[in-house]
């Protein structure tokens, strides 16, 4: 049978690549989110575009790590030192990350990034040229090309400059932010261009789809409909696709021995408490020192509680090279250190706080035992832990603590706690209503945010927007 080829562009392979020899690679496919989404997608041959994730000078290895990534449907791009260091750590992750989420910069960093602005976001333009070259040398007609994120927002516009004709979708994982927030980059016309050139625009939430929208209304002027951006009679599609998880993955890693005797272990390990789970990423965005600082303002005012609870905080390094992440993790560490100093007995302790990751099955025994997960993001795309959570809730039938910042809140709102992260108080309040949850009220709660989980899959996800994107360029056709 005939399956459409997609092309998914993306910053980072979905392998990570370590170097043997001068012309000898050795690949590990990670498990993202996306791999798996598009793994179930049986409709499309795809294939990957994107950057390995290290530097390769020397032709020789360019070509042994091309083949060997060829087995794997994946295509590099490779981008040398400085433009790595100015476009990816630079324009993508000092500036986007923090404006997309709402985040301000520090004084003196400000200043910084305002000075070397214009050079990063020329690296930026020039570094999705370099995606878009890859792209085009590999494009047969017919293809649907799909881009991904914040890294790649000029992406559409080159693409279209090669070909008008090709079918270029983009969607972004993090949160669109107003239109206010979006007015302060200095490159705000060119990056709204640079995407509008898209045939199809996709976003987690409505909000940000709206907050898309109204940017290319009032700061370009251009005219908004219910269907996307309209310039000169040329309607870009702009829609939310909330993505989705792989919930059977999760479901049968449960059934997995390795994984039910962990369960045990944990059991055993923390019977007679109740546990709480927090898993993050250690980034501002997530909230941890605002999550831990309402888990001590309940053990504070619930002194019955103090030994009958544990929170277990995964926190896994991210970009550790980075001044305020090393001040972020000392500043959780301090709290952490604070709140077991004072709470904690000679036998326990409140929070045991892990600084790494756990493989797959460790993290489905955690999600399987926990009675509360807590997620406190100050603003996040969507929020997969969530998901994940509640795909392994099938037995316990758990509470989910969730920041209305977060993209799944729109999702699992009915099911879930919602919560101001910011607002401690609050925050404490919630604890104590969870951990004293009646079973019925829980069950109830669980069945609708497992109904949402199982059926909103991340494949159906991938479907409907490949879809959507083939649709929105024949109902163009039929439009000239
Ligand atoms: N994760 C993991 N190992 C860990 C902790 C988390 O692989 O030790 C995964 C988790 O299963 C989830 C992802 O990391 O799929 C985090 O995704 P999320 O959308 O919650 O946040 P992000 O890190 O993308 O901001």
């Amino acid at each position: 049978p005939f399956r459409q080829r997609l092309l998914v562009v993306a910053n980072r392979l979905p392998v990570s690549a370590v170097r043997r020899g001068e012309e000898s690679w050795s690949l590990e496919v990670s498990a993202g989110g996306l791999v798996t989404a598009l793994l179930g997608v049986k409709e499309f041959e795809a294939r990957w575009i994107g950057w390995a994730g290290v530097n390769v000078p020397d032709e020789a290895g360019q070509r042994a790590l091309t083949k060997a990534l060829a087995e794997k449907r994946c295509i590099p791009v490779f981008l040398d030192e400085d433009i790595v260091h100015q476009y990816y750590n630079g324009y993508c992750n000092n500036i986007l990350w923090p404006l997309f989420h709402y985040l301000g910069l520090p004084q003196e960093d400000r200043l910084a990034t305002t000075r070397s602005f214009q050079s990063q976001f020329a690296a930026y333009k020039k570094a999705n040229q370099m995606f878009a070259d890859v792209v085009n040398q590999h494009y047969e007609e017919g293809d649907v090309v799909w881009c991904h994120d914040y890294h790649l927002m000029f992406l559409p516009k080159c693409l279209k400059d090669y070909n008008s004709k090709m079918k270029v979708g983009w969607f972004l994982h993090t949160p669109f932010p107003s239109s206010e927030i979006h007015r302060t980059l200095p490159s705000r016309s060119e990056l709204l261009r640079a995407v509008l050139a898209a045939d199809l625009v996709g976003f987690h939430t409505y909000d940000y789809a709206r907050h898309f929208v109204s940017a290319c209304t009032r700061i370009l002027g251009l005219e908004g409909t219910p269907e996307g951006v309209e310039d000169q009679g040329r309607l870009t599609r702009v829609a939310a696709f909330p993505i989705g998880i792989d919930s059977d993955r999760f479901i049968r890693a449960l059934e997995v021995p390795q994984v039910q005797e962990h369960i045990r272990e944990l059991k055993e390990r923390f019977a007679g408490r109740k546990v709480m789970l927090g898993v993050d990423r250690l980034d501002m965005i997530k909230g941890i020192p605002q999550k831990i600082l309402a888990f001590e303002k309940f053990l504070e005012e619930n002194s019955s509680w103090r030994d009958k609870v544990v929170l277990l905080q995964i926190a896994v390094p991210t970009r550790t090279d980075v001044p305020e992440y090393q001040k972020l993790t000392s500043q959780v560490h301090e709290i952490v250190g604070r709140i077991n100093g004072r709470f904690g007995t000679l036998t326990a302790v409140p929070i045991h706080h892990l600084d790494r990751s756990l493989d797959f099955h460790a993290l489905c025994a955690l999600y399987a035992v926990t009675d509360v997960a807590l997620v406190t993001s100050l603003r996040d795309g969507m929020n997969l832990v969530s998901y994940e959570f509640v795909a392994c809730q099938d037995s316990k039938k758990g509470v989910l603590i969730l920041s209305e910042f977060a993209g799944a809140a729109q999702s699992l709102g009915a099911g879930a706690i919602l919560v101001n992260p910011w607002n401690i108080t609050e925050v404490a309040a919630s604890i104590g209503q969870a951990l004293n949850m009646s079973a019925e009220e829980r069950e109830k709660r669980h069945w609708h945010n497992f109904g949402h989980v199982t059926t909103h899959t991340a494949q159906e996800w991938a479907e409907t927007f490949v879809s959507e994107l083939n649709d929105t360029v024949v109902e163009a056709q039929l439009r000239i």
